[in-house]
């Protein structure tokens, strides 16, 4: 079955993260020009302020992090970056954190699960067909019409357990 099993985004702990970093800007940028947006001054610091960790980070902080920065701008113009790059899919909403993580591949499909480790804050993002088509099965069954299904699995990630 692991064929079936994509693993996006790998828990990993000591790397390069300037790679990470400098591959998500090239692809955010390759994103938003093959879809026709606009990757404006604003979104783009505020995808860098995600993906400067691996950890999600709330709406509050990256306004914070703008301001430290020397960047003063009025809080819903900082929401509605944050609005964009979610929409584009650069970035998720890990919505039992009430939080923000980057995407590794913007350009998957998207049917995709979040193991989040409690421990050190660090959020995985996995594409298994096998948990989608079960959710999609299930949804046909009840004729029910389901949206972006979220889940996000809480727990404590291999780096925490060594
Ligand atoms: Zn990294
Ligand atoms: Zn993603
Ligand atoms: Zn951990």
């Amino acid at each position: 079955m692991t064929d079936k099993k994509n693993v996006i985004s790998p828990f990993h702990g000591e790397h390069d993260h300037s790679h990470c970093e400098t591959q998500a800007l090239e692809s955010a940028v390759a994103e938003c020009a093959k879809q026709g947006l606009r990757l404006t001054k604003i979104r783009r610091q505020v995808l860098e302020i995600i993906w400067a960790q691996h950890n999600p980070i709330g709406a509050y902080d990256v306004l914070q992090k703008l301001q430290e920065a020397g960047h003063k701008p009025a809080p819903p113009t900082a929401y509605r970056a944050l609005d964009f790059l979610v929409s584009a899919k650069l970035i998720h909403r890990v919505e039992s954190l009430n939080a923000y993580i980057g995407c590794p591949s913007p350009n998957a499909s998207h049917q995709c699960q979040f193991y989040i480790c409690t421990d050190c804050g660090h959020v995985a993002e996995v594409s298994n067909s096998a948990v989608s088509d079960a959710l999609a099965a299930g949804a046909t069954e009840l004729g029910f019409i389901s949206q972006q299904p979220v889940i996000e699995v809480h727990g404590v990630c291999k780096n925490c357990l060594d």
